[in-house]
């Protein structure tokens, strides 16, 4: 599959080992310099006046965050990029810095739940308002903008569900009203995805997944067009949010081997998801690089890969009790929030009363898995022996 990337230049493995790195600079070291600081001098009180020093103090940016910055923006094709101190974070600071008093935005129903929490508890303290659409709408979206319709929010595919969205043609419906769009965009990776080329204003990622890929740092990114560049830079600032520049280089360093770690992600996962399709135990999968998933045509056309996040359901009738003990008795699959990092994990999927908009399955009974690094033949024998237990 071709790797696509709206940087004209260079194809998109080459940004990533590139982008946001100038040896030269630094006396020729390959990697930027963590620079931890606070107060930045100036030469004298005319460059201080003047505006033309580019660092001015530490909360603004230094060289580290700047090298991360810069490496997202050649990525995901945008105008700029900030960084924030958690995907939560970069989800509330997107949506804030598009919205004002009185906007209503809207939000898909398979949205990450934390950003249900935030839209349902923090945005109408702001007087703001929010309802949740089925993710399968695409520009048959217009129907529920309201007058006062200013930002509609993306996620693909959908948290615990996995349901892909028809990004451009929500986008386009969205500018039509003059609407920002937000996508988070974590499960792809900007390596994977770049939504600002489907349409999207404000492109979301939480860094704490693949880009720092190790599970040790909590991370957000935003990568904003153009268009919302200005209102998102200016908010960023008013807001005071800093990124340590410590967890900041972790990021960097975390990004260099995306490529090489999101496609093994995705080799380990089909073997297992291959493996799992043979098993009595096991009903529908929920990936959509899966040619039987219904999100299929669309992930091809969007995506140009798929990273080690899935979920399948149990067949029918399989108890909570009997899913525990499928979990508890996993040794390589971690029991934890989070994902991205090299290790496996899966956790129970609880849908009951989070959705509001579609209606799932009430008997529903799922896994979220995160495929890591480990040798898939060995996650299919702890897989295995997990079956055994709970259903044997
Ligand atoms: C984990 C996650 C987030 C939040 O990231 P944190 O760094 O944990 O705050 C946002 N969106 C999605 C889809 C996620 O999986």
């Amino acid at each position: 599959m071709t790797k696509k990337t709206s940087s004209a230049a260079h194809n998109i493995d080459t940004v990533v080992a590139h982008a946001g790195r100038s040896p030269r600079e630094f006396h020729g070291f390959v990697n930027p310099p963590v620079v931890h600081a606070s107060t930045v001098l100036f030469p004298d009180v005319e460059t201080m006046a003047s505006g033309g020093q580019k660092y001015v103090y530490g909360r603004r940016g230094n060289p580290t965050t700047e090298a991360l910055e810069d490496a997202i923006t050649q990525m995901e094709g945008a105008a700029g990029t900030k960084l924030a101190n958690s995907g939560l974070n970069a989800i509330s600071l997107a949506c804030l810095s598009c919205l004002n008093a009185g906007d209503h935005m809207l939000v898909p129903d398979t949205a990450y739940a934390p950003t249900r929490k935030f839209s349902d508890n923090v945005l109408p303290k702001f007087n703001i308002e929010v309802s949740y659409y089925d993710p399968g709408l695409g520009k048959e979206i217009r129907s529920l903008f309201k007058d006062n319709t200013r930002a509609v929010f993306t996620e693909a595919p959908g948290s615990l569900t996995f349901e892909m969205q028809d990004v451009p043609a929500i986008a386009e419906a969205a500018h039509d009203i003059g609407a920002t769009v937000l996508m988070d965009n974590t499960w792809a990776s900007p390596l994977y995805c770049q939504p600002i080329s489907l349409g999207v204003d404000l492109s979301i990622q939480a860094g704490t997944k693949y880009i720092v890929g190790h599970s040790d740092v909590m991370l957000g990114t935003i990568a904003a067009s153009e268009k919302a560049w200005p209102a998102l830079n200016d908010f960023h600032g008013f807001m005071g949010v800093h990124v340590a520049p410590d967890d900041v280089y972790l990021g960097l360093r975390g990004l260099r081997t995306l490529s090489v770690r999101l496609e093994r992600h995705m080799k380990n996962t089909l073997e297992v998801i291959s493996w799992l399709q043979t098993r009595p135990e096991v009903g529908a999968i929920h990936y959509p690089a899966l040619e039987s998933d219904p999100g299929h045509a669309i992930w091809k056309r969007d995506f140009s890969g798929a990273s080690g996040l899935f979920a399948f359901d149990f067949k029918a009738g399989t108890t909570d009790a009997q899913r525990a003990v499928f979990l508890d008795a996993l040794s390589l699959f971690g029991l934890g929030f989070s994902w991205g990092g090299f290790e496996s994990l899966a956790i129970p999927v609880k849908l009951a009363g989070i959705r509001t908009a579609t209606k799932p399955d009430p008997e529903n009974c799922s896994i979220r898995m995160h495929i890591g690094l480990e040798d898939p033949e060995d996650l299919i024998k702890d897989l295995s022996q997990a079956f055994d237990r709970a259903f044997g």
